[in-house]
């Protein structure tokens, strides 16, 4: 048989020249993928360590009913995440319903009236203002009584220890540090593992009881460790990101000390029944495939992210991280002049999808977001933001965040499609 690649890519509008470009970047992004390449082997193995030291076995994939006593998979499933992560215990459910939850979960059950959270990475995940209480709500921390104060990083992804230190020092109420590894919708620097180790050093020095806390969201396996291998006490994610390999169809996860995750069951479930109860509808066994897919679909969608931002960049876009930045999570964001460049890049985005490509994604009132904002996701698992993605707030300066893609090669089409559109325009 004839190998016609090059007409399936016409359908998307790629022509010759467009592969031609394509095949260059890959020759000149070699080194930088071979590296990707060593991390995911890595987390590979660890992945696998972790559910052979568990003995997972095919019995905790079935399901359980009613209060969910003794189910052997929900039980595995979390001593398999806090083997990955390195943790004393780990809860892992499809009752936690997305990243926001889950860290919710982490500040509502750590925190008591009268203590106060310092955020150390900047103002947090614009989901969290009304748990927080940047915006009121009538159950935000704030209503509790529970402050918060913030320290922003400087020269665009640096902590800044002085202020830091200044404000542990003088607030005795301060009972949690937050980190936000991942920029989220910013433009700043995600931070890189060794970065978080050493502010968590430092804070520890000052006072050794703070409880640090990591967003964790967006960050997994994009490294040799994880932030609770450099000393986070709680940190907590999404499955529909990066740890659910594309698979898990819902849940959050929260690993860390064992008191804090215990702490944390409390207030997912309730003070009597913690960690005990709760079924998981028979998504242990996808929870597990993503979780061991996940090293190799991370790499792939990180690759994807990389060759956007290659594309780009040759062109004078306003791309970060930049190709050959260090990375720390599988974001990809290019500014533009106007929201029709957004527009474009997120129609693209939508015409590349497996599912629903006929459809045309426009902007609208998001819950939880302050603006306006588009998104393209043609996926599999609604939301999933692992899966190839785009999403932009309509606000200057035009940033378009772009993400995911199940292989490297959709991730690729993704990118190609994105920026002819953009072209086009
Ligand atoms: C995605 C994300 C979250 C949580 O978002 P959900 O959509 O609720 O899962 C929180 N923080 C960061 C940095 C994120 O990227």
């Amino acid at each position: 048989m004839e190998n016609n690649l090059g007409n399936l890519y016409k359908n998307f509008g790629i022509s010759e020249k467009d592969l031609t470009r394509a095949k260059k970047i890959e020759t000149d992004l070699k080194e930088t993928f071979d590296k990707l390449d060593e991390i995911k082997l890595y987390n590979q193995m660890k992945v696998l360590n972790a559910m052979q030291k568990a003995k997972l076995s095919d019995i905790h994939f079935g399901t359980s009913s009613g209060y969910g006593y003794n189910d052997i998979g929900r039980d595995k499933v979390e001593e398999v995440f806090a083997n990955v992560f390195n943790t004393e215990d780990a809860l892992v459910r499809p009752s936690i319903v997305n990243g926001t939850h889950a860290l919710s979960i982490c500040l509502n059950s750590q925190l008591m009236p009268g203590d106060t959270m310092l955020a150390i990475t900047g103002k947090p995940y614009d989901t969290l203002d009304e748990v927080i209480g940047i915006i009121d709500a009538p159950l935000s921390l704030s209503q509790y009584g529970i402050k918060y104060k913030q320290v922003d990083l400087i020269n665009n992804g640096d902590f800044d220890f002085e202020n830091i230190k200044k404000n542990i020092i003088q607030d005795s109420s301060i009972k949690m540090i937050y980190i936000q590894r991942s920029k989220g919708y910013s433009t700043r620097k995600s931070l890189e593992v060794n970065q978080i180790g050493e502010v968590i050093k430092f804070v520890k020095e000052i006072k050794k009881d703070l409880i640090v806390m990591v967003d964790n969201c967006y960050g997994e396996f994009l490294t040799y460790g994880e932030p609770t291998d450099v000393g986070a006490d709680i940190m907590a994610g999404s499955l529909i990101k990066n740890p659910g390999g594309g698979i898990s169809i819902t849940g959050g996860y929260i690993v860390g000390k064992k008191d804090l995750v215990e702490r944390a069951s409390q207030k997912l479930t309730c003070a009597s029944i913690g960690k005990e109860c709760g079924l998981t509808f028979g998504t242990n066994r996808a929870n597990m495939q993503g979780l061991f897919l996940a090293p190799t679909v991370v790499n792939g969608a990180l690759k994807g992210a990389i060759f956007l931002a290659k594309l780009f960049e040759e062109d004078g876009y306003k791309v970060f991280p930049a190709s050959s930045d260090e990375r720390s999570d599988i974001i990809q964001a290019v500014s533009f002049e106007t929201k029709e460049e957004i527009i474009a890049f997120c129609k693209a985005i939508q015409l590349a999808s497996p599912v629903d490509s006929f459809v045309v994604p426009e902007p609208w009132d998001m819950p939880g977001y302050d603006d306006e904002v588009i998104m393209a996701a043609g996926c599999f698992v609604q939301g999933s933001s692992i899966e190839l993605s785009a999403d932009a707030p309509i606000r200057k300066p035009y940033t378009v965040y772009f993400q995911g893609g199940l292989t490297y090669e959709h991730s690729k089409l993704g990118a190609m499609m994105a920026y002819n559109f953009v072209k086009d325009l």
